[in-house]
């Protein structure tokens, strides 16, 4: 560990990655170091007193092309401050961690809430981090813990649980790596062609394989799975019915935040409760880099991880899962409704619909061409990490728009937001219009994409401005988030739905009961609902209260 005075923080022969610590008042410096001692095995742990010198020896490393886990940096007086190092941080080590070091009760100073609010909103900082108090300080290690299982989950190495090995442009090697990502699946991928992914084909003996290869945490070789066989066998997640499942009080259509709260609700309240989900859980928000607006989470949490511990939790009470599976018709009875999955039939007493929505799709023929291979539509974390050093573009000015384009500028050289309105504060959150200012994206008003070009994958795209002007320029990626539409073609016509196919509710006793009893409608598939994940998982916990009512107006369930 280097402290106090030893400056040279790089060192070529030490593959470790840097936990940096910068704080000028030596008594909070000592006791920083004490604490950051456990962390010796697997970081470089420095802590250092100047702020200006921290700043040095981070350029140093950039261009050594060092890596750094986490900078913690104390606000200081005067010269360079804190929160300008973390800033800087930002570009120099897009992908390092950062927390601004506060004093227990720093938060009645107005100058640091300021600093802490506004260096969150640029997305300067990740979190302020309390200086520890005592020895040991589990509250310090807890926030240090959560910045570096972020930071570890990102920058992946070697072998995970499930390591992926596939091209970098594969539009198969994508969808196994988003379907892990968005289930929150500990996982790493290496590019056929890195010398880690070449090392790892031939250890599990298919050298130079075109195929995506997937390696299970037993040692087990998946040679280009189905998403099927994937979560089948690989992470081991149901996805068939059992025996006898008979007949359950609630069926929900759909694992995204309003299923799965409904579930987690039903569950614990005693109702015998399965989940058919036909791609990931989480839904939408699976796809999410940051949710910073739900209640509880003060720094964000992405997507997954908040559908993962819905799922687990969910799990825990009970609640059955059936992954990977489609609902493709529902027949509606009195006692009972009959939800058709693939050849097998599902019998419950009361269904809910919590089958979200679908981004709209551009419809560029030139562009579509390029689906998995620089055309994605929606965003997820796990998408930016191929796009390192790329040129991206983002269509789209809503707050989903905004936090991809903001994410992807951590690894993409460029950044584009296209839209074709005029005026990007129209759609998007203020904070988000901040952060991604603060993160370099450039934003594209009025204009649209109009065609685009390339060989295997994409490699340039049309721009044109609402005045006719053109341009045709470089690009790596396009994310399209540019509205959604609902999951409800399936649907009988006993479900009454609005002109654009959203579900009505309301009509009825319940609020959230749609045209036929004992069939209900939460979420964003819901007509008139908040498109939002604490209104989904609200709605999730309401229906479930008149789900209960409508229960106890049929006659009693046959005893189990
Ligand atoms: C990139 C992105 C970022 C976002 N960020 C935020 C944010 O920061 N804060 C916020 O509040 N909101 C955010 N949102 C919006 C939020 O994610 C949605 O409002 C929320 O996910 C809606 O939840 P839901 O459960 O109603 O529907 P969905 O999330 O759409 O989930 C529906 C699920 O049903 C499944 N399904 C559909 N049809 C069937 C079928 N026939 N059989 C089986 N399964 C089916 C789908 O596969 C899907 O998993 C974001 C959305 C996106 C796309």
């Amino acid at each position: 560990m280097e402290a106090g005075g030893v400056h040279r923080l790089s060192d070529p022969a030490d593959g470790r990655p840097l936990l940096l610590a910068v704080d000028p008042d030596p008594d909070a410096l000592a006791r920083i170091t004490a604490e950051l001692r456990r962390y010796e095995r697997d970081y470089r742990v420095a802590c250092i007193p100047s702020v200006e010198a921290a700043l040095g020896q981070l350029e140093g490393l950039q261009e050594e092309g060092g890596r750094v886990a986490l900078v913690l940096a104390a606000r200081g007086q005067g010269g360079l401050l804190g929160e300008e190092l973390l800033a800087r941080v930002g570009s120099l080590h897009p992908l390092a961690k950062r927390g601004l070091l506060i004093d227990f009760g720093a938060w009645g100073d107005e100058e640091t809430t300021t600093v802490i609010r506004a260096a969150m909103a640029q997305g300067h900082i990740d979190y302020y981090v309390l200086k520890p108090w005592n020895e040991p300080d589990e509250l310090f290690h807890r926030t240090v813990s959560e910045l570096l299982h972020e930071w570890r989950r990102a920058n992946a190495e070697g072998r995970r649980e499930l390591t992926v090995v596939a091209d970098r442009w594969s539009p198969r090697g994508y969808q196994l790596r988003n379907l892990l990502a968005r289930n929150g699946v500990p996982h790493a991928f290496h590019a056929s062609d890195s010398e880690e992914g070449r090392r790892i084909l031939e250890e599990c003996g298919c050298p130079g394989s075109a195929d995506p290869v997937v390696v299970g945490p037993d040692g087990r070789v998946f040679h280009d799975p189905t998403i099927e066989e994937l979560a089948t066998h690989a992470y081991r997640v149901p996805t068939a019915l059992g025996e006898d499942d008979g007949e359950y009080d609630v069926a929900i259509v759909g694992a995204g935040p309003a299923g799965l709260a409904a579930a987690v609700y039903a569950s614990s309240e005693g109702l015998r409760a399965i989940v058919v989900e036909r791609e990931s859980i989480g839904g939408q928000a699976g796809s999410s880099a940051r949710i910073r607006n739900y209640l509880g989470f003060p720094r964000g949490l992405t997507g997954g991880e908040l559908a993962t511990r819905a799922y687990q939790q969910a799990w825990v009470f009970g609640t059955t899962f059936l992954l990977m599976r489609e609902v493709t018709g529902l027949t509606p009875g009195g006692e009972a409704h009959v939800l058709e999955v693939g050849d097998e039939r599902i019998r419950a007493r009361s269904v809910v619909l919590a089958s979200g929505v679908t981004w709209r799709t551009l419809g560029i023929p030139s562009l579509e061409r390029f689906h998995g291979r620089g055309l994605f539509y929606g965003y997820s974390a796990a998408d930016a990490l191929a796009f390192e050093g790329g040129r991206a573009f983002v269509i789209g000015a809503g707050n989903s728009g905004g936090q991809a384009a903001a994410h992807l500028s951590l690894y993409a050289e460029r950044v584009t937001i296209v839209c074709r309105r005029e005026h990007i504060t129209d759609t998007m959150s203020r904070y988000l219009i901040e952060e991604i200012g603060a993160a370099g994206v450039d934003v594209r008003q009025s204009t649209q994409i109009v065609a685009a070009e390339g060989e295997e994958r994409l490699e340039r795209v049309t721009l044109r401005h609402a005045s006719g002007a053109e341009e045709t320029v470089a690009a790596d990626a396009v994310f399209a988030l540019i509205g959604a539409e609902p999951h409800t073609e399936w649907l009988p016509d006993a479900i009454e739905r609005d002109e654009r196919g959203f579900v009505l509710t309301g009509g009825g006793e319940h609020m959230f009961e749609t045209s036929a009893p004992g069939v209900f409608a939460i979420g964003d598939v819901r007509a008139g609902s908040v498109k939002r994940v604490a209104s989904a998982v609200g709605e999730g916990s309401v229906v479930i209260h008149q789900v209960h009512r409508h229960l106890e107006s049929l006659r009693p369930a046959p005893r189990r």
